[in-house]
């Protein structure tokens, strides 16, 4: 990991939400208004606790009378219904009964006594990564309520198709199968075969950062993400992208997307902006879990290679739509825009397919390893 010798304020990043889901719920809220206040109650006489902004999207708690209680960083606070829309029932891929999950356990149980009843499982997993996510439900909307060492040994209490119940000290907690059964090796090269979700920053309402001529950073990233889909497509991969080129789509949606169809990599575009520092210039990824750091490094090694942008170096990014991503996941930030010299190279396809170039050899050395 580099280390950073000047701190950038990642303006694009401001519109990413940094709240962290603490229950789990099946609504968001989008924020109509600016300035919107939160109250510590479903009125306006409770106390004013702060406010939220326009375009901002959280998780919904509860709904009473024209008042929804959302989930902030660490608190909950309640705003008007009148200023905000409340989108969707999340239906959860690994609880819905919708993928058909298969107790391999019980056939098992079946097979080795006539016990029929007995359907616990009498096994114990090593831990393979540090810091491994173990949640209170089997779905990345659960809370973690612990993070498990390399190498320590827990007990399996029960197993579906993607997740494990494991015994905690004092409690029980579920942790994804993948992060544990290092993914079995599907007999594939390279690229081919694999599902790649490419995730272009921003859309629709959410324009993300604006550049020195009002390029906005939404439709960059989805200039990058259509060349960069093509490529892969011609390589065999099978593409899939979480928004079309004029839509928003919830940061929620995009890292479920992923876990739903089961992806062998997310790969989520930005662009920067410091409109007041027109001569900062880089390339950073980021990565959320320990695990998928050298996917990080190979596609950082690899665009910088490519496009000989400043190197600024690989960190640990605590997003939304990687944080909520069980497969291997990383947010590249591709430059900024707010540097003149950047967007132009930007607006031409020449240095599009250089970025292109480079998340694609990254990837592969990544696919190489696994
Ligand atoms: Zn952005």
């Amino acid at each position: 990991m580099r280390k950073r010798n000047i701190v950038v304020i990642l303006i694009c990043l401001v519109l990413v939400s940094w709240n962290f889901p603490v229950t789990a719920s099946t609504k968001e809220v989008i924020i109509n208004e600016d300035n919107l206040n939160l109250r510590s109650g479903p009125g306006t006489t409770y106390g004013n606790l702060g406010q939220v902004h326009k375009d901002e999207v959280y998780t919904v708690i509860k709904e009473q009378a024209g008042w929804v209680e959302i989930l902030l960083d660490g608190y909950t606070a309640w705003v008007s219904t009148d200023y905000v829309s409340i989108q969707g029932e999340f239906t959860d891929p690994f609880t819905s009964g919708a993928t058909g999950i298969e107790d391999t356990a019980n056939s098992e149980d079946i097979a080795d006594s006539t016990d029929t009843e007995e359907h616990a499982v009498q096994k114990s997993i090593n831990v393979v990564y540090n810091q491994t996510q173990v949640r209170n439900g089997p779905s990345t909307e659960y809370e973690i309520i612990y993070l498990a060492s390399k190498g320590e040994k827990l007990q399996v209490i029960e197993e579906s198709d993607s997740w494990l119940k494991v015994k905690l000290e004092d409690s029980e907690g579920y942790v994804f199968k993948e992060l544990i059964e290092k993914t079995t090796g599907k007999l594939t090269e390279g690229l081919s075969g694999k599902t790649i979700v490419i995730d272009p920053g921003h859309g629709g309402d959410d324009s993300g950062a604006l550049s020195v001529n009002e390029v906005y950073e939404r439709d960059l990233t989805y200039k990058t993400a259509d060349i960069l889909a093509q490529e892969l497509s011609i390589l065999g991969a099978e593409v899939i992208m979480t928004r079309d080129e004029e839509t928003f789509v919830s940061l929620a949606s995009r890292a479920t997307l992923a876990n739903t169809v089961n992806a062998d990599a997310f790969i989520s575009l930005h662009y920067n902006s410091v409109p007041n520092l027109p001569n900062v210039t880089g390339i950073s990824t980021y990565y959320y879990q320990e695990q998928f750091e050298p996917l990080a490094n190979y596609i950082q090694q690899e665009i910088i290679k490519e496009s000989e942008d400043r190197d600024r170096g690989v960190d640990f990014g605590d997003f939304q739509v990687i944080r909520q991503n069980l497969m291997p996941s990383v947010l590249i930030e591709l430059g900024f825009i707010s540097n003149p010299e950047i967007e132009q190279l930007l607006l031409t396809n020449v240095y599009q397919e250089k970025l292109v170039t480079g998340i694609v050899n990254g990837l592969q050395r990544y696919f190489a390893i696994q």
